[in-house]
C-alpha cells in the first residue's frame, strides 16, 4: 500500500552539476512512494497510541505518566549535504527521535529506508522505550532514519551519508546519552563509521572510552559476540518459550518468513536447526515457495549475491499473496511495518505470528486473526534480542570485556525467558491480548520509576 498523505520533506533533493558547487532543492512533500500504511488510514504512530492507549487502561499509571509517555522527549531533524561518486552533491533528511530516558540513556537502532518519516521513527523510538522496559535493560527509546535507498549507492557514497549524519549529530548522541544500534538498511559497517566518526570528534586521551557510542559494531572494533544475529535469536527462544507453554512441537512445523535479512535470515536459520521446515519466503525482490522446504543457508548466499530471494531457483516463484496464504503453522514477519493488513490476514494460515520487525500488523489484520484465534508475539517481546545483546556489548565495552557466545546466549536466553513469563502472566490476569500485556508490562516499571523519582522539579 503507498500513502497519498502530504508529510514530511522529500527523502533527497538532487543537484547534479559538473562542477559540484550548489545544491539545489527539488521535490514535493509528500511522503515517500512506497511507504507502508496501515488499512485504516493511521500513521505508525497513531497505531501506536492507540495501542498505546490499552495498555494504559490495563494499568492504569497515573495521569503525568501518561501524559510524560504521549510524545518523545526531543525530535531532532537534519538536512545534510553529501557529494556522490559522480561530483553531485545530496541533501538528506535524517532524524533522531528520543523518546524517554527515566530507566538509562536513549537506545534504539538507525533505519536506512527510500520511506523513512519522521512518524515512522517516531513510532519506533516509542517501542524502544517499552522493549528496553520490557526486557529490563537499563536504557530508554530513542530511533534514527535516514531518508535514503541504501542498495542505490556504493559503500563510499553510504560512508559519506553516515559518517555526515554521525557528525551533524554531534552531542545528541553519546555512550552514555543516547547510543545508535542497526536496524533496517544499516549494518555493523555502518555501527563502525559512525563510531569513528564519534571519536575523532575526541580529544585523543578520550577516544577509547567512547567506543560504547554505538552497538552491534563489528567484533574487530568492540562489538560483541552474538549481537549479529542476536535479534533473531531473540524471536527464536521467544518462539521456543511458547512451544514449551503450548506443548508445540517445533520439530517438523512448517514456517514462513517475510524479509531475509539480517533478522528473517537468522530467525530462519535457526528455526530450521530447531527441526522447523522453511516452506515461504517474501522479500522486495519477489516471494517463493516450496512445501518440501527451502534451505536457509544456501538461500542466504543466495540473498547475499542477488540482493534478495527473486529468482531462486531451488523453490517456486509466486506472488505476494501466494507467499501470505502458504499452508504453515507459524509466520514470522521480518520485514517492515504494516505488512499483515486486513487482506493478508484473510489469506494466512498460520497458528502463530512472532513479529521479528517492528509493527508489522496493523488493527485491523490483527483483530481478524485473533478473532480467528491466531496467537501474537508481539515485536516489543519477540524482537528484544537485539537491544539486549546490544546492552551486553555496551556493558563490556565498559568493562574492556569480551565474553564467549554460550554467556551472551544464555543471558539472552534468560531475559528473554523472564519477559515472555511477565508478557503471559499479565495477559492471563487482566485477560488482555499479549501485546497490550507487553506494554502494560513496560508501563509499569516505566511508571514505577517515576514513582520514585518524580517528574522534575
Ligand atoms: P534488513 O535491512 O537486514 O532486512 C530487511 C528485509 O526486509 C530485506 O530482506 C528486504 O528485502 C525486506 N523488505 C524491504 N522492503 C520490503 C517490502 N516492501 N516487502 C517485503 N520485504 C521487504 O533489516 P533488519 O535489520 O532485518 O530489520 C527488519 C525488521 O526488524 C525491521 O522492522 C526492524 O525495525 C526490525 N528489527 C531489527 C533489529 C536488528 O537488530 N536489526 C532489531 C529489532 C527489530
Amino acid at each position: 500500500m503507498t500513502s497519498k498523505k502530504k508529510k514530511d520533506a522529500p527523502e533527497a533533493t538532487i543537484a547534479s552539476t559538473e562542477e559540484p558547487r550548489a545544491v539545489e532543492v527539488t521535490g514535493s512533500n509528500a511522503v515517500p512512494p512506497g511507504a507502508p500504511t496501515s488499512d485504516d488510514g493511521l500513521d505508525f504512530f497513531e497505531v501506536h497510541i492507540q495501542q498505546l492507549g490499552e495498555a494504559m487502561d490495563t494499568v492504569d499509571p497515573e495521569p503525568s505518566v501518561r501524559l510524560v509517555l504521549s510524545q518523545p522527549k526531543n525530535e531532532v531533524s537534519i538536512n545534510f549535504p553529501v557529494r556522490m561518486d559522480d561530483g553531485s552533491w545530496r541533501l538528506y533528511t535524517g532524524y533522531r527521535i528520543q523518546h524517554n530516558n527515566i530507566r538509562g540513556p536513549f537506545k534504539g537502532g538507525i533505519r536506512y529506508a527510500p520511506h523513512v518519516t519522521s512518524e515512522e521513527v517516531k513510532a519506533l523510538a516509542a517501542l524502544m522505550t517499552y522493549k528496553c522496559a520490557l526486557a529490563d535493560v537499563p536504557f530508554g527509546g530513542a530511533k534514527g532514519g535516514v531518508r535514503i535507498d541504501p542498495r542505490a549507492h556504493s559503500q563510499a557514497e553510504l560512508e559519506r551519508v553516515t559518517r555526515r549524519f554521525t557528525h551533524d549529530l554531534g552531542t545528541n548522541i553519546g555512550p552514555d546519552y543516547d547510543i545508535p544500534a542497526p536496524d533496517m538498511g544499516t549494518n555493523a559497517q555502518t555501527m563502525v563509521w559512525m563510531m569513528d566518526t564519534y571519536m575523532n570528534g575526541m580529544s585523543s586521551h578520550l577516544k577509547n572510552s567512547v567506543r560504547g557510542v554505538v552497538t552491534g559494531k563489528s567484533l574487530l572494533s568492540g562489538g560483541s559476540i552474538g549481537r549479529e544475529k542476536a535479534t533473531g535469536q531473540g524471536v527464536m527462544y521467544t518462539i521456543d518459550e511458547w512451544a514449551e507453554e503450548t506443548n508445540f512441537n517445533l520439530d517438523g512445523c512448517r514456517f514462513t518468513v517475510q524479509g531475509f535479512g539480517n533478522v528473517g535470515s537468522h530467525a530462519a536459520t535457526l528455526m530450521s536447526q530447531a527441526g522447523g521446515i522453511l516452506v515461504g519466503v517474501q522479500d522486495h525482490t519477489g516471494a517463493i515457495v516450496e512445501p518440501g522446504g527451502i534451505d536457509p543457508r544456501d538461500l542466504k548466499r543466495y540473498v547475499r549475491e542477488h540482493g534478495g530471494v527473486g529468482g531462486y531457483g531451488r523453490a517456486q516463484a509466486c506472488t505476494r499473496d501466494d507467499f501470505f496464504a502458504a499452508k504453515c503453522d507459524i509466520l514470522i514477519p521480518a520485514a517492515l511495518e504494516f505488512q499483515i493488513g486486513k487482506h493478508e490476514a484473510e489469506l494466512i494460515q498460520a497458528r502463530m505470528i512472532a513479529e521479528g520487525a517492528n509493527g508489522p500488523t496493523t488493527p485491523m489484520g490483527e483483530a481478524i486473526l485473533r478473532d480467528r484465534g491466531v496467537t501474537f508475539l508481539p515485536d516489543i517481546l519477540a524482537n528484544s534480542g537485539g537491544v539486549i545483546v546490544s546492552y551486553f556489548e555496551w556493558v563490556q565495552n565498559k568493562r574492556s570485556e569480551s565474553w564467549q557466545l554460550r554467556e551472551v546466549d544464555s543471558r539472552l536466553k534468560f531475559r528473554i525467558r523472564e519477559a515472555y513469563g511477565r508478557v503471559r502472566e499479565m495477559a492471563t490476569r487482566k485477560k488482555v491480548s499479549n501485546r497490550t500485556a507487553a506494554l502494560a508490562v513496560a508501563i509499569e516499571r516505566l511508571g514505577a520509576s517515576y514513582a520514585e523519582r518524580g517528574i522534575f522539579p
